[in-house]
C-alpha cells in the first residue's frame, strides 16, 4: 500500500512540473515577442521576463535561499540561482547587452533536467519494484470450511490457504494437498519450473503454474521470503560505495570552491583593462557549467540500477559497497559441502560393529533428527522410518565435528574422527573413499557409515569463469577428510585446498589469505550458510548460496545467491564490473565535456546557451547511461 501511494505522489509531482515548464516556455516566447514588437525600457523588459523566470525558477530560488539560511553547503540550486540572477542583472550595466532570455532559458532548461532525472529515477525504481513485484496483496484463506479472500498480512502460521494455478504464493508454507510446478524466476532468475508435492516447502514469491495447492502457512507475511528480499533490496542503497561517498564529499567542497573562483574570474581581467560585463558573463557561464548534477545523480543511479539488475538474476547484493568489492575480487574461497558439491549424500556402505546394519542407521538418523546439515538430511533419508517414538534429548552440534544426543537415555555420538577422540571411542579408518561418519554409544565404537556426495554440474565451469575474469586465486576449504577433498579439488579445478578444518580453522585460513591478497583487492568466501557464519563475516564479501528459505544465511551474508549455482558468483562479479564501468564512464564523460565548455567559455566562444546544454545535456546522457546497469 505504501508503495502505491509513493508512486502516485511521484506521478503528480512529475505532472505539475511538466505543466510549470510548459507555461514558463509559453510565457518566455510571449516575452520575446513583446520585446521585439515594443520598445520598452530595460527595467520594464525585466518585469516582462521576470514572469516566466519566476514560474520556472521559484522553487530553485526558494531552495537555494533556504539552504543558505540554514547554513548548509551550497548546492546546484545555489549555483543556478546566482548565475541566472547575475544574467538578469548584466543588462543594467553600461554598454552591456541584456541577457534576459538567456537567464530565463537557463532556469527553464535546468528544470527540464531535474524533471528528466526525476522520471529516470522513478523508472528504475519502478522496474526494480516490478521485478520485485513478487508480493501478492491477497490470499485465499480457508475459514469454517469456506474460502475467503483476505489481505496477506492477516495470515497467521497454522492457517490453511489455497493457491490456484496462476496465483503467486503469498507466504512461506508447507504443501498439505496437491502437487504442481512452481515458477521461481522472480526469486532465483532460473526459469526451469520446480516440481513440488505434499510436505514440500513452498516460498512466497513463486508463481503456482499448474495444480491447485492447499498450503499450511508457516510464516507471517512480513517474515516470508518475498518480503524479506524486498526489504533487503530497498535498504541496499543505504550502504554507499566509496565512489558515492566520495561524490557526496566532493560536491560539498566543490560547489563553494566554484562560487569563490567565479569572483576573481570576473574581477581580475576587469582590473587588467577588460570589459566588466563580458567577464561577468563568462563568470556566470562558468557557474552554470560547473554544476555537479551529472555526477551527483548518475553515479548513485548506476549503483541502484546495478543492484536491481543483479537481483533480477537471483543475486541479492546488500549494498553498493559490496558491488564495488565484488568488482575488485582477487581471491575466492569456497566451502566444499553444499557449495561446490550438491550436499546430497548417498550412503555407499554401512559397516557396523557389534550391532545390526539397520540399528546403526537407526541411531544415526535419530541423533540427526533436528539438524539442518546436509549430512543430517542424508542420514535421515537413509532411514525413512526415523520418526518413531524413541526419546531424543540433549542434542548438541559440534560444529565441524558432528553431533551428539541422548537416545533412550544413552549418549550417542555421530561424526568424524575428532568427534570419536573426544568421546574416547576406538574408531578405525575405512578403506572406502567417501565421507566416513562414525558412530559411538556411551564411548563404545559402533561402526561407521560411508556416504558420498556429487560435485555440482557447474562447479568446474564456475571456477573457469572466475579465472577468465581475472580472479587470481581460487581456494577450497572443508572439514571433510583429505581424500575426499583431494578428489573434489581435482574435479572442479581449484588452485589450492585445505581439508580437515574446524570452523575456527577455516577462519584462520581466510585470515592468512586476506593477509596475502593483492592490496586494494578483495577476498570473497562462498558458503551455504550452514555453520560458516564466522567465515562469511570475516571475508571482505560473504556470499551465501542456495539461501532460498534460509534466514540465517540471508542474515550473515553480504551477497545472497538465491539458487545454489556456484557459477552465479562469476555472474555477480561480471555484473558488478559492468556497473562500476558505467559509473566511471559517467564520471569521465561529464568532467571532460565540462572542461571543454569551460575552455570555450574562457576564450569567449561559448554562450550561456551552450553552458546550460553542457550541464543538462550531460546530466541527461549520464542518467541514460546509468539506466543500462539495470539491464
Ligand atoms: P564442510 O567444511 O565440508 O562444509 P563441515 O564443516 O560442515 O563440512 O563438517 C565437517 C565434518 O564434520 C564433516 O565432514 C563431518 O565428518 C562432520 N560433521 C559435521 N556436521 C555433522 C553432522 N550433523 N553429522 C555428522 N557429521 C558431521
Ligand atoms: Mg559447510
Amino acid at each position: 500500500m505504501a508503495h502505491g501511494h509513493h508512486h502516485n505522489e511521484e506521478e503528480n509531482e512529475t505532472r505539475s512540473s511538466l505543466i510549470r515548464i510548459a507555461v514558463a516556455a509559453l510565457l518566455l516566447v510571449a516575452a520575446v515577442i513583446i520585446e521585439k514588437k515594443t520598445s520598452l525600457e530595460t527595467w520594464q523588459l525585466l518585469l516582462v521576463y521576470l514572469v516566466p523566470y519566476l514560474v520556472a525558477g521559484f522553487d530553485t530560488l526558494k531552495e537555494a535561499a533556504e539552504s543558505l539560511a540554514h547554513g548548509e553547503a551550497l548546492d546546484e540550486n545555489f549555483l543556478m540561482s546566482v548565475a541566472t540572477l547575475g544574467a538578469l542583472g548584466i543588462g543594467f550595466l553600461p554598454e552591456a547587452a541584456t541577457q534576459f532570455p538567456e537567464a530565463v532559458f537557463v532556469m527553464l532548461f535546468f528544470q527540464i533536467g531535474e524533471l528528466f532525472e526525476g522520471i529516470a529515477e522513478g523508472q528504475s525504481r519502478k522496474s526494480i519494484s516490478h521485478l520485485m513485484d513478487i508480493c501478492p496483496d491477497t490470499a485465499n484463506l480457508e475459514r469454517d470450511g469456506e474460502l475467503v479472500t483476505v489481505p496477506c498480512k492477516e495470515l497467521r502460521p497454522g492457517d490453511m490457504i489455497v493457491i490456484r494455478p496462476g496465483e503467486k504464493v503469498p507466504v512461506d508454507g508447507i504443501v498439505k494437498e496437491g502437487s504442481s510446478s512452481l515458477d521461481t524466476v522472480a526469486l532465483t532468475g532460473e526459469s526451469v519450473p520446480r516440481q513440488i508435492g505434499v510436505e514440500d516447502e513452498i516460498l512466497s514469491g513463486c508463481v503456482n503454474l499448474s495444480g491447485v495447492l492447499r498450503v499450511k502457512v508457516a510464516k507471517e507475511f512480513g517474515e516470508s521470503t518475498a518480503s524479506r528480499i524486498l526489504e533487503l533490496v530497498e535498504h541496499a542503497s543505504e550502504h554507499k560505495s566509496h565512489s558515492e561517498n566520495f561524490i557526496t564529499r566532493f560536491a560539498k567542497v566543490y560547489t563553494p570552491i566554484v562560487v569563490v573562483a567565479a569572483v576573481p574570474l570576473a574581477l581580475i581581467p576587469t582590473l587588467l583593462g577588460g570589459q566588466f560585463s563580458t567577464w561577468l558573463y563568462r563568470a556566470l557561464m562558468f557557474l552554470v557549467v560547473s554544476c555537479p548534477c551529472a555526477l551527483v545523480l548518475s553515479v548513485p543511479l548506476a549503483f541502484f540500477g546495478g543492484i536491481g539488475g543483479a537481483s533480477r538474476k537471483g543475486i541479492l547484493v546488500k549494498g553498493s559497497n559490496y558491488l564495488e568489492a565484488l568488482s575488485r575480487m582477487d581471491t575466492v574461497v569456497f566451502d566444499k559441502t553444499g557449495t561446490l558439491t550438491e550436499g546430497v549424500f548417498e550412503v555407499v556402505a554401512v559397516h557396523p560393529e557389534i550391532i545390526e546394519e539397520k540399528e546403526l542407521l537407526h541411531l544415526a538418523a535419530h541423533v540427526e533428527r533436528f539438524s539442518t546439515h546436509p549430512i543430517a538430511v542424508s542420514l535421515r533419508a537413509a532411514y525413512p522410518e526415523e520418526a518413531d517414538d524413541c526419546i531424543i534429548e540433549n542434542v548438541r552440534e559440534e560444529s565441524g565435528k558432528g553431533i551428539s544426543a541422548d537416545v533412550n537415555g544413552r549418549r550417542v555420538c555421530v561424526g568424524n574422527p575428532a568427534m570419536m577422540e573426544m568421546e574416547g571411542a576406538g574408531w578405525h579408518p575405512c578403506e572406502k573413499t567417501g565421507t566416513v561418519i562414525h558412530v559411538c554409544q556411551d564411548g563404545t565404537y559402533l561402526g561407521h557409515i560411508v556416504i558420498s556426495d556429487r560435485v555440482k554440474s557447474d562447479s568446474a565451469e564456475a571456477l573457469r569463469a572466475l579465472k577468465s575474469l581475472g580472479v587470481a586465486r581460487t581456494v577450497m576449504l572443508t572439514g571433510d577428510h583429505e581424500d575426499v577433498a583431494r578428489a573434489v579439488a581435482a574435479e572442479v579445478g581449484v588452485d589450492e585446498w585445505h581439508a580437515g578444518l574446524m570452523p575456527a580453522g577455516k577462519v584462520e585460513k581466510v585470515e592468512a589469505l586476506l593477509a596475502t591478497k593483492r592490496s586494494g583487492r578483495t577476498l570473497a568466501f562462498v558458503g551455504d550458510g550452514i555453520n560458516d557464519a564466522p567465515v562469511l563475516a570475516r571475508a571482505d564479501i560473504g556470499i551465501a548460496m542456495g539461501a532460498l528459505g534460509s534466514d540465517a544465511a540471508i542474515e550473515a551474508a553480504d551477497v545472497v545467491l538465491m539458487d545454489d549455482k556456484p557459477s552465479k558468483v562469476a555472474v555477480a562479479v561480471a555484473a558488478a564490473r559492468r556497473t562500476l564501468r558505467i559509473a566511471r564512464e559517467n564520471t569521465w564523460f561529464s568532467i571532460a565535456i565540462k572542461i571543454l565548455v569551460l575552455l570555450l567559455a574562457a576564450f569567449g566562444v561559448a554562450t550561456m546557451w551552450m553552458a546550460v546544454f553542457a550541464d543538462v545535456g550531460v546530466t541527461v546522457l549520464a542518467v541514460l547511461n546509468s539506466m543500462r546497469a539495470l539491464k
